[in-house]
């Protein structure tokens, strides 16, 4: 049985959204959240499986009053804040373990500042595309690395986006340059003398840096596919063919496990690593041992939680122990940089081996 306050619902304050519009599809979603809202904050502790607590009926209440209050919408765009708000209330429940108290702000662009999550400013950006109609994955996805900045900073006393900033440190052409090769993109012949100038340092911090990237966008990939409950967001979202292996490297699902694989070894023996691609091997483990369409929405509490805690102790292994200031020197003096591909594929056995310790 469901215990709900009366002050609990006051404060859902139904008509209020409901009053917002005239749209059936609209009323029926609103209604559906509610009821979402209300089953998963009265939720009793003992069902929760890991004796984790739920999102209790005050965080609920506060969520509540937030909704509608921090979404921005350029004009002639076809969304509306009560969609968008009601997707961050998703995400939200689907976070409830991790009690963000701020939700972070979201703006829907026509063009310009591009599509990402701000840490600093607590912001989600999401650039308007025209034929990109997924955009709620996408929201999803930035949100995700809402929840992971958050979770390293309060439970690893980490901030990524810190660590990555003083690893560029000074070097932002060269990082820049160095960002684009290993991503793979072609070099004018005058970037490439540059970058023949770039120093051996340097070039183990900006690796360092696209490993760093690539456990925050796994995490917010990661995130995403648990609150969709579907392996795929990530190539449905950009729209492409599932069938070429290099895209759907990132999937967690590739529709041909060995073809992606073969694709995989082929761009880490051409050097290119790709911050979506590093961590392959771990999506397509994470796909395999994860049935998603079994979860609810306790469990998927529960898996977006524990999936933190995971990717976050094998990223603390790499990190010096999360000693930011230190983190420059400490990356320039790791050996197993000598050979980065062996690196990422020892670095990705590991993590392999602890997820299936852990996740089975
Ligand atoms: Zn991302």
């Amino acid at each position: 049985m469901l215990v709900v306050s009366k002050s609990f619902i006051e404060a859902l304050n139904l008509n209020k959204w409901l009053r917002r519009t005239d749209n059936t599809n609209m009323r029926i979603q609103i209604l559906a959240l509610a009821s979402l809202l209300i089953s998963s904050c009265s939720t009793p502790k003992s069902l929760f499986q890991g004796g984790r607590a739920t999102a209790n009926e005050k965080s609920c209440t506060a969520l509540v009053k937030h909704l509608f209050s921090s979404i921005e919408i350029d004009s002639g765009l076809p969304y509306t804040a009560e969609e968008v708000s009601s997707w961050i209330a998703k995400f939200k429940l689907v976070s409830a373990d991790f009690n963000i108290s701020d939700t972070p702000q979201v703006k829907i662009h026509n063009q310009g500042k591009g599509t990402f999550f701000s840490a600093s400013e607590n912001t989600i950006y999401i650039q308007y595309v025209a034929n990109g109609k997924k955009i709620y994955q996408t929201l999803g996805h930035e949100y995700g690395h809402s929840v992971f900045h958050e979770f390293l900073k309060k439970n690893k006393n980490f901030d990524i986006e810190e660590a990555i900033a003083v690893l560029q440190k000074n070097d932002e052409r060269q990082s820049e340059l160095f960002s684009k090769k290993l991503m793979g993109e072609t070099l004018s012949v005058s970037e490439v003398k540059e970058l023949a100038k770039l120093d051996t340092n340097l070039e183990r911090r900006i690796f360092f840096v696209q490993i760093l990237k690539g456990m925050d966008e796994l995490f917010a990939d990661t995130f995403d596919i648990v609150a969709f409950k579907n392996p795929r967001t990530m190539s449905e979202v950009l729209l492409v063919d599932l069938k070429k292996p290099l895209i759907s490297i990132r999937d967690f699902k590739p529709t041909k496990i060995k073809d992606s694989m073969k694709e995989w070894d082929l761009l880490l023996s051409q050097k290119k690593y790709n911050q979506y691609d590093l961590m392959a091997p771990v999506r397509w483990q994470i796909g395999e041992l994860v049935k998603l369409a079994d979860l609810d929405l306790l469990h998927q509490q529960a898996l977006v939680w524990k999936i933190a805690e995971l990717y976050s102790s094998e990223l603390m292994l790499i990190v010096n122990k999360g000693d930011i200031a230190e983190l420059p020197k400490f990356v320039e003096g790791m050996d197993s940089l000598d050979n980065v591909s062996s690196f990422i594929k020892k670095f990705n056995s590991r993590f392999n081996k602890n997820i299936s310790d852990n996740l089975k």
